[in-house]
């Protein structure tokens, strides 16, 4: 299991990441969402996707969700 987060602000791409905490390219705190233990990225999408229409895992952490 790992924690999750989203990042309240979008990329270029209108898109808001999913990261895992740890990650290297986390944003600071206060721009983030926490959205729970996940098994993987995958779930943690899911849950994102309950505060912003368009979400994407990071490509750093969460390299098998992301899309671009
Ligand atoms: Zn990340």
């Amino acid at each position: 299991m790992a924690k999750y987060y989203v990042n309240k602000q979008p990329e270029s791409t209108g898109k808001h990441e999913v990261h895992q905490s740890g990650c290297s390219h986390l944003p600071s705190i206060g721009q983030l969402v926490y959205l729970g233990d996940f098994d993987s990225c995958s779930e943690a999408v899911i849950e994102a996707e309950k505060y912003f229409i368009h979400v994407e895992g990071c490509e750093f952490c969460c390299s098998g969700c992301h899309m671009s």
